[in-house]
């Protein structure tokens, strides 16, 4: 939209090469959609039953339910992460993004792909995720795992290429709990995708050079609370917008994104690991409570 010409050089071979996952709350990331004259298209995806709440302890007490009404704000729905994926790809011309390039290494001004294939560029912006391989451009710092052992994926004996016998398994594993948390899982009937849950640290920051820059996870990694796919899509947002400020100047606006971003990501950072060790805690349906008081916790 500021008259830069960008390419994305994806590693999967098409759009609909992989299932993209669950649901995103999305709330501050909202703004990239506006600044990109996408609100209507967001909001004809958007699901607005994702604003409703229930807090229920282990044995199934209700401690807390909130209905919105149908004519509620969108200001948090849910999205499914392959229609907000779609409506994004659809809003850039086809030829801007490269299927099937997986990126290897950059040096120079010269990016290398695994599939033999070379590409040069002005500036080298990493969107490639939690093990993003560009971070190593900018920081030695690696995520680390956090929650139960760190090999329990392999080890914990779960048949998770059997559909089937993986949900049992996962049921079982929530033995002694209400009904209810256990219901979606019966209820699902594609495949279980196991992710091990790592974090970048909070605060992470890089001294600021032309060249190279990161958004989004490989960034800012951090526990899956609500935050990533928002703090992603305004860094996607603000760093095109940076430009504007800078006509001509791309380092210039690199460092503007960059000191923003760290601010802002740290914050998130900082909030989300707050949450996920409340999470963690054996009263956590209380302090949850507590935390959606009107004081807060
Ligand atoms: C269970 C779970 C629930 C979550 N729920 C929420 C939520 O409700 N709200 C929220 O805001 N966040 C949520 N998150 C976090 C959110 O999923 C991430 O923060 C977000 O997807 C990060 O976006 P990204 O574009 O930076 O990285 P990704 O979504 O990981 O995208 C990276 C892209 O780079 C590509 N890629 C990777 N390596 C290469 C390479 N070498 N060369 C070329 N391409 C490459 C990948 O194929 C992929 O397309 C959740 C996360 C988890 C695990």
């Amino acid at each position: 939209m500021n008259g830069i010409e960008a390419v994305v050089y994806e590693r999967e071979p098409s759009r609909g090469a992989r299932g993209q996952g669950g649901m995103l709350d999305i709330h501050s990331g909202q703004r990239a959609l506006r600044e990109a004259g996408l609100t209507d298209q967001f909001h004809a995806i958007a699901r607005s039953e994702g604003q409703d709440m229930r807090l229920l302890t282990p044995d199934g007490t209700l401690l807390l339910q909130e209905d919105t009404p149908d004519d509620a704000p969108l200001a948090r729905p849910e999205a499914d992460r392959a229609d907000l994926r779609d409506l994004l790809l659809d809003s850039i011309p086809e030829r801007a993004v490269r299927w099937g390039r997986a990126f290897t290494s950059a040096e120079n001004g010269l990016l290398r792909f695994a599939d033999g294939g070379s590409a040069t560029y002005d500036l080298l912006v990493g969107a490639d995720g939690a093990n993003s391989r560009v971070r190593a451009q900018r920081t030695d710092a690696r995520p680390a795992h956090i929650g139960s052992a760190e090999d329990w994926i392999a080890t914990s004996g779960s048949p998770f290429n059997d559909p089937a016998a993986a949900r049992a398994r996962l049921i079982d594993l929530f033995a002694g709990r209400d009904a209810r948390f256990t219901a979606p899982i019966a209820a699902c009937d594609d495949t279980i995708v196991p992710r091990p849950i790592t974090t970048l640290p909070v605060g992470l920051t890089w001294p600021t050079t032309p060249g190279v820059t990161l958004i989004g996870d490989a960034a800012h990694l951090m526990p899956p609370v609500g935050e990533g796919a928002n703090m992603a899509l305004l860094d996607g947002a603000l760093f095109g917008l940076a430009p504007a400020g800078h006509p001509n100047d791309l380092p210039a606006a690199v460092e503007e994104y960059e000191r923003e971003m760290f601010e802002r990501t740290s914050a998130a950072a900082r909030m989300s690991a707050d949450i996920r060790e409340l999470l963690m805690s054996p009263d956590a349906a209380q302090k949850m409570l507590a935390f959606f008081q009107p004081d807060g916790i």
